[in-house]
């Protein structure tokens, strides 16, 4: 029989993040969390699959971010399948194919998942799967119909330049571990870092550091830095994902694009540098032009979805100003 140790994540952090406690960037506070070793590896064979446990949530949850930590030889064929088990009628879903991070949203609660692993290998090489994460968020399920809506068309007057962004490579970003999921950008979410804050920004170096710990931490393991953009106090931007790709940063991250702006701006913390302002009003008037997001009504912070402060109490209340800042720069057909 297979066995599994479902490690929850709290007594495995503190050994491991004492060296970079400046690097956090505050992402999802989920219900759920758990860190799962599997123990499997395929070598000399071409051909292996593995199910895992059913595991049962205490709570549950209608968001789910599934991260598998794979080592593949590079010759092999992976795939990782998750389905779900809704709460009330107790019917699973079909299996759902991914690559190595898949979101599940849903209006109707689940309250257990599965896993399911298939290698092929030509050549015979070793794959292993040593661990996955599991993280559940319940989002109030009227809000979660509204937000899985197709959203109204909206059609800006002109197209308003894109901003400057400082490239991947120039910030010196790792590679994502795998392939990312499309998704078609219909809302923009605002966040802040909170850690690190203002006087713990290092530049590049402060941006690797939040990569390294959202792809490494055995919390998280997601397959790249989760923003899409991020924004220095001097008013840098920086590129995270790709914004046509699926983020992890707020959920459902399905069609969002998170934009974290560095520093605590929480009251009696940092304060709102104006170069920091102007550069996110500025690429929040390029997302939402060049993408046709309806900046009245799909722009969000964080704490919308979530019960957070994030993007910061005094970011958050400036959001009415930026909407029709926007709007009178982009107009509307
Ligand atoms: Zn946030």
């Amino acid at each position: 029989m297979k066995k599994f140790f479902v490690v929850f994540s709290i007594f495995l952090l503190a050994g491991c993040f004492i060296a970079t406690p400046v690097a956090r960037a505050n992402e999802d506070t989920p219900d759920y969390q758990a860190t799962v070793s599997t123990g499997f590896s395929m070598v000399n064979k071409t051909y292996d699959h593995f199910e895992t446990d059913v595991f049962e949530m205490d709570s549950a949850v209608n968001n789910m971010l599934i991260s598998v930590n794979a080592i593949k030889s590079e010759s092999c064929l992976f795939r990782a399948y998750a389905r779900f088990r809704y709460a009330k009628s107790g019917q699973w879903t079909k299996f759902l194919a991914f690559d190595s991070e898949y979101h599940f949203a849903t209006i109707e609660p689940v309250a257990a998942y599965q896993l399911y692993f298939v290698v092929r290998d030509p050549m015979k090489g070793k794959t292993e799967v040593p661990s996955f994460t599991a993280q559940g968020v319940y989002i109030d399920e009227k809000l979660m119909e509204y937000v899985m809506q197709e959203p109204d068309s909206f059609e800006p007057e002109k197209i308003a330049p894109k901003p400057t962004v400082t490239s991947r490579q120039a910030w010196g970003a790792r590679p994502p571990k795998s392939s990312y999921s499309q998704h078609v950008v219909q809302r923009l979410v605002v966040h802040h870092s909170w850690i690190p804050n203002q006087s713990q920004y290092k530049g590049a170096l402060s941006i690797r550091g939040i990569q390294n710990y959202h792809m490494d931490d055995p919390k998280t393991g997601w397959t790249d830095i989760g923003y899409h953009f991020l924004i220095g106090p001097e008013g840098t931007i920086y590129q995270g994902r790709p914004e046509t790709v699926v983020g992890a940063h707020a959920s459902p991250n399905t069609n969002a694009v998170g934009i974290c702006l560095i520093g605590d701006y929480d009251p009696g913390k940092d304060p709102i540098p104006p170069v920091m302002e102007k550069s996110l009003v500025e690429l929040l008037t390029w997302l939402c032009s060049n993408y046709r997001v309806n900046p009245g009504v799909n722009i969000y912070g964080h704490c919308d979805y979530s019960p957070k402060s994030c993007p910061g109490q005094e970011v958050y209340k400036r959001l009415p100003q930026y909407r029709k800042d926007i709007i009178a720069v982009i107009g509307q057909k």
